[in-house]
Formats: structure tokens, sequence, C-alpha cells
């Protein structure tokens, strides 16, 4: 069928030469009229063959004057080539699919960036022009700008760094180097470090071990760390001044899973499945008022999956949030 299909012009020809054999038959006589008939078809079948073979190498090379990397061999018929080429353009339209999804992202990744940062510097240049223009000479006033200046640049740098550690870990320049690590100190290390945030916001931590305390898992334990201390951060953050925070450490299989447990403004349930993407938050003047880069759970997301483990979230308005993550326990 195909072999008809592609040959058609030289059938329909070398039907019309028959009939008009037959025509001339008398002239011509019987074996005049086959053998005329024959050579004839056989001149345009080759002759077609020829045309196309001319016409096929004429595309290829126009094709491939266009993009080098599209033939590597000169396909055996058109029909081929046709194929070639919409497979071409199928994967042509799904790269320029993908750059345009890539350049909206950047172009709301920058504008995200910027807006964090309009924040903090246009209230720098504020305070700095009120100093100048006077507020100087009062010194009390002059203390109080200076401090909120002091806030504002700490939250610059906050987000700097963020923004640091998330294009490390894009370029894949982020390393993690997994040891054994004793989980409890671990996190006597993060208590130590957030003591002066738990005294100020009147919270209270609790650390919960439902393993053995000398259970060891295999992390890097700067990084998880990091996480540890995010999400209690978070958790006091998000939750009434003087709540408690419970730190769960269970384990199951061979995993060691933490859960940072919160009683505070929980996140609604359409959010729920957005919280660990840059820049998201929920509630925009509430985490605003606390500063933060909105960062922080990419972050977290990014190291723990870095460890080839998963971090998860279940949260109820007004209840409270549960975050877990689990680590691989260290077999003895
Ligand atoms: P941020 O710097 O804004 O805290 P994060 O990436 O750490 O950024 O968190 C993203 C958003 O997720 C927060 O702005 C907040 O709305 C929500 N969130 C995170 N942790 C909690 C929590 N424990 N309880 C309620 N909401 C939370």
């Amino acid at each position: 069928m195909k072999v008809l299909r592609n040959n058609l012009t030289s059938l329909i020809s070398s039907f019309l030469v028959l009939l008009v054999c037959i025509f001339f038959r008398d002239t011509l006589g019987l074996q005049g009229v086959v053998i005329v008939s024959f050579i004839s078809a056989v001149f345009l079948f080759a002759f077609e063959a020829l045309v196309r073979r001319y016409a096929l190498e004429k595309t290829v090379a126009i094709m491939k004057e266009h993009d080098p990397a599209l033939f590597k061999e000169t396909p055996e018929s058109i029909e081929r080539v046709e194929e070639e080429i919409a497979l071409w353009s199928k994967k042509q339209s799904e790269f320029l699919e993908e750059y345009r999804s890539r350049e909206q992202f950047r172009r709301e990744y920058i504008g995200n960036i910027s807006h964090e940062l309009k924040t903090p510097i246009f209230s720098i240049q504020g305070y700095i022009h009120t100093l100048l223009d006077g507020a100087m000479d009062d010194s009390k006033v002059a203390k109080k700008f200076l401090k909120r200046t002091a806030k504002s640049v700490d939250r610059m740098t906050e987000l700097v760094k963020d923004l640091e550690a998330i294009s490390k870990i894009e370029s894949g320049l982020y390393e993690i180097q997994l040891r054994p690590v004793v989980l409890l100190n671990l996190i006597d290390d993060s208590m130590d470090t957030l003591e002066s945030f738990i005294t100020k916001h009147k919270a209270e931590v609790e650390v919960v071990w439902e393993v053995n305390k000398d259970v060891q898992v295999v992390c890097d334990s700067a990084r998880i760390e990091q996480v540890l201390d995010n999400l209690i951060v978070n958790a006091i953050k998000y939750s009434p001044v003087g709540s408690s925070v419970l730190v769960v450490i269970h384990e199951k299989n061979d995993s060691v899973f933490i859960d940072v447990r919160d009683h505070g403004f929980g996140i609604p349930e359409g959010d729920l499945a957005r919280v660990f993407e840059r820049f998201y938050r929920v509630d925009k003047a509430r985490t605003r008022n606390e500063g933060g880069s909105g960062l922080g759970l990419s972050i977290v997301k990014h190291i723990v999956e870095a460890h080839s483990e998963e971090i998860t979230v279940n949260s109820k308005e007004r209840v409270g949030s549960v975050f877990s993550f689990s680590l691989a326990k260290v077999m003895r």
C-alpha cells in the first residue's frame, strides 16, 4: 500500500501510457503494446525515484543547515524525513515550553528578591535620613532609630545568607558530609543555639525521647542542626507568646523520625502543599513582622532531600502543626 502511494505518479503515468498503447494496438501489435508499456513503466518509476532522491537530499541539506544535529545520516525516504522533522519539532516545542516556564520562574524569583530587599532597605534609608535631619541630637531617639536600623540590617543579612544557600544548593555546590552522629549531641547543640530566642519568646521547648538516647543517625550534623533550628524557630514564631513546643524523637524500621510539634496558629489546608516553596508565606503580615526570609522551609526541604530522606507537614488552623523528617539510623 505504502509503495503504491509513494509511486502514485509513476503508476498513473504508466497506466496512461498503457491506454495510449492500447489505442495504437493496430500499429504496435500486442507484443509492441507490452514492450512499450513495460519500458515506459520502468523509465517512469526510475525517473520518479531519482526525483524523490534529489528532493530528499535537498530537504536534508536545508534542514542540516538550520540544525546540524538534526540528521546524523540521510534518511531513506521523504516520509522518514517528515517523521524525523515532526519528532524534532515536538522536541523543540517542549524545549520552548520549559524555557518559557524557567523564564517565568526567573522573573518571579528576581521580583521576590527585590520585594524582600525593598522593605529593610527603605526602612534603613528612612531612619538614616531622619537621624541626619536632626533626630541624631536627641540621644534617646537616636538610639531607638539605630536599633531599628540594626534590625533591618540583620534581616537583610539573613536574606542574603539564605539566598546564598539556595544558589549553592541549585548549582550543586552544597556538599553534604554524611557521618554517624549521636543525635543527642546534635539536639543539645541546637537547644544551646536557640536558648536566647526561646527565652525572648517566653517559649518552652521539651524534647521527648521515644528511642534510646544513645541512638546514632547518618547525617551532616551542621546541616541537620540548621533544619532543626529552623523548624523550632518557626514553631515558636507561629505560635502565641509563651507557647510550648515538643521535639519528639521516635523510630520506625531503619529510620529515626524527628517531629517538631507546636500548638500555634497552624496552616490552612490550602497552603500546606506550598509552604516548602521559596518565598511562600501563609500570613504575609504576621510573617513579615516576625522577620524571616521566606526561604527557610525550602532550604530545609533541600537539605533533608539531599540526605535522601523526607520531610512532611501536618497542620490544622488554630490547633497547631507537626513538621516531621526522617534520618537513617546507624545499625549496631
Ligand atoms: P519564613 O521566613 O517566612 O518563616 P519559611 O520558609 O520558614 O519562611 O516558612 C514559610 C511559611 O510557612 C511561613 O511564612 C509561615 O507562614 C508558614 N509556617 C512555617 N512554619 C510554620 C508553623 N510551625 N506554624 C504555622 N505556619 C508555619
